[in-house]
């Protein structure tokens, strides 16, 4: 299991630029990741806990610096605005004509904007997205809470006490394992979910022997 936590740490500064970097670091280590393994035998799963406040703002042209000015200028004081900004967070400005062009948003420690003065950034609210691939990656489609995804892991992998692929696998009804899982989970029946791909219970023969 690798972690990016300094994603979330720099998210909480408002420091945009550390926070892009550390996730551009951690897309090197799923890469990695990725390489090392036999993706017929393993099931690689990449997703975050919850979202930061950080709003990406449109309109800036084409080839733009995303840690930068966006062109256009504000229609109310005729300044322009950065690309990024954060909802709360401890950039605010109080002054609402702040001029962005002084500021030196080439630092890596530069505090991007935000709408509420907080000492801290907070998490956002909205769905977060889950990448996976390998053996039961066709379990981690579309929408569902977030303790889904331990248990779909765990149903993969053969471990713990909860629902295991190998009680009703794939080997004997595919469909039944999946359809089963969401129940389990959320004690209903789940909709309908695509057919178990030929190597879908691979990791599962594999951790159980
Ligand atoms: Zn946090």
């Amino acid at each position: 299991m690798g972690g990016g936590g300094r994603i979330d740490t720099a998210h909480h500064e408002s420091k945009a630029m550390k926070a892009l970097d550390e996730t551009a670091e951690l897309a090197k280590a799923v890469e990695t990741a990725v390489r090392m393994v036999d993706l017929e035998e393993t099931l690689v799963v990449v997703t975050s806990d919850h979202s930061h406040t950080m709003t990406y703002n449109g309109y800036s042209r084409r080839g733009s610096n995303v840690l930068g000015l966006a062109n256009k200028m504000n229609s109310s004081s005729g300044l322009p605005y950065s690309i990024l900004s954060y909802a709360t967070g401890p950039g605010h400005r109080s002054d609402s004509n702040h001029d962005f062009r002084l500021d030196d948003m080439d630092s890596l420690n530069y505090t991007y904007p935000s709408l509420f003065p907080m000492v801290r950034e907070t998490h956002g609210g909205e769905d977060v997205a889950v990448f996976a691939a390998g053996p039961w990656a066709h379990l981690f489609t579309g929408n569902y809470e977030q303790n889904f995804i331990p248990h779909a892991i765990a149903y993969a992998a053969c471990i713990g006490t909860g629902l295991q692929a190998s009680f009703n696998s794939a080997a004997s009804s595919p469909e039944k394992a999946q359809r089963s899982l969401p129940q389990y989970v959320f004690g209903r029946r789940g909709g309908k979910t695509p057919p178990a791909p030929a190597n879908a219970s691979r990791a599962c023969s594999y951790a159980v022997l």
